[in-house]
């Protein structure tokens, strides 16, 4: 049976790949609409009405992105701190009925964080249409001019960079690059974890609990392992125990992470939980980096698979596989079908750039 703490991370990564979902299927639509338009490219009106389209698509996104954080986030973090109130009656607490202003606050503050967010990489991509808008429109004034279609130059190279790179170069702060689908899935991955651990530890600390203890798994993520099982202070006044920031400064709740944290009692602990020594942890984190990077490195690979199949379907609609896995399976066979593919789409690559 799952423990509270498992259907916590299930709850957020349920939520996770709804907003995935959700803005895949938008990407989708707006390539059709930017495919379509480009083979228009000299009729103006009909560009006017994509770029209205696209930015129909995108205020739908934005509606739901929005609903998402003020509805989702809060029931990730209630469902949290929920959990942690659960343990705390459990171990004969008596826990403060509802939840109050810092609970109210703390859940405004993940929502309206994470629509930022969101909000930067719509506006993003309403530019990015805009600009081959204004490209193909003056393209057009410029053809009849000087009576030459100069339009479909400029349409082609941009229907070749959307067949093979999607609708990205959206860079975050740090300067990485993303499309639509990889940067929901990270934006909302993040929020849905940051969203259950602060309810969780700020419903301990109104109940002036300090101690937790990091969940374990069967298969846990390597940066984790050394953390497994540890007791960890949350603000670090309880002596004689390592913080919750220390251990994130070693990548305990990385992207994509797997554990959770629960309240630690010791007068009910039965056997003595071993603490590791600095020098242990330390050791252990070497360790769990090298398979760490393993570990990503395989994931990078699979991306990057996904990559290339967004672009087989863009181009190869009928002939590429319905489903990611089926494709990755093909890939990895390197079967005689996936080589046919290859060389189909190479083809039809040569014939669009004709
Ligand atoms: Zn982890």
């Amino acid at each position: 049976m799952p423990g509270p703490n498992e259907k916590l991370v299930r709850l957020s990564e349920a939520e996770a790949a709804r907003l995935f979902e959700f803005y895949g299927q938008a990407e989708t639509e707006i390539l059709n609409e930017l495919n379509k338009g480009l083979l228009k490219g000299n009729d103006t009106r009909y560009l006017q009405g994509m770029l209205q389209n696209v930015q129909a698509i995108l205020n739908d996104l934005l509606n739901g992105s929005q609903q998402w954080c003020e509805e989702a986030l809060p029931q990730v973090y209630i469902a949290g701190a929920e959990a942690a109130g659960e343990q705390i009656e459990a171990a004969g607490g008596r826990v403060i009925a509802g939840f109050g202003a810092i609970h109210q606050q703390a859940a405004r503050v993940l929502a309206e964080s994470a629509l930022n967010r969101f909000n930067d990489l719509t506006s993003f991509i309403g530019r990015r249409v805009n600009d081959i808008y204004r490209a193909l429109a003056l393209e057009n004034v410029r053809g009849s001019v000087v009576g030459y279609k100069s339009w479909q130059q400029v349409a082609k190279n941009y229907r070749e960079q959307l067949a093979e790179q999607g609708i990205t170069g959206f860079k975050d702060v740090k300067g990485r690059q993303w499309n639509m689908r990889s940067y929901a899935d990270m934006v909302s991955r993040t929020t849905t974890m940051e969203a259950h651990l602060e309810g969780t530890k700020n419903r301990l600390l109104e109940h002036d609990r300090d101690l937790v203890k990091i969940s374990r798994h069967s298969n846990p993520c390597p940066l984790c392992r050394p953390w497994e099982g540890q007791i960890l202070s949350l603000t670090g006044r309880t002596e004689g125990y390592r913080t919750l920031d220390e251990a994130k400064g070693f990548g305990l709740f990385h992207p994509r992470c797997k554990h959770a944290f629960g309240l630690f009692l010791p007068e009910l602990a039965g056997e003595p939980e071993e603490t590791k020594s600095m020098s242990q942890i330390s050791r252990e984190s070497e360790a769990a980096k090298k398979d760490y990077l393993e570990f990503t490195k395989e994931q990078r690979q699979v991306n990057e698979a996904r990559k290339q199949w967004q672009k087989y379907m863009v181009r190869l609609p009928n002939d590429t596989p319905k489903t990611f896995s089926a494709f990755l399976s093909m890939k990895r066979a390197n079967s005689e079908k996936y080589q046919e593919l290859q060389q189909l789409y190479r083809e039809v690559g040569s014939a669009i750039k004709g």
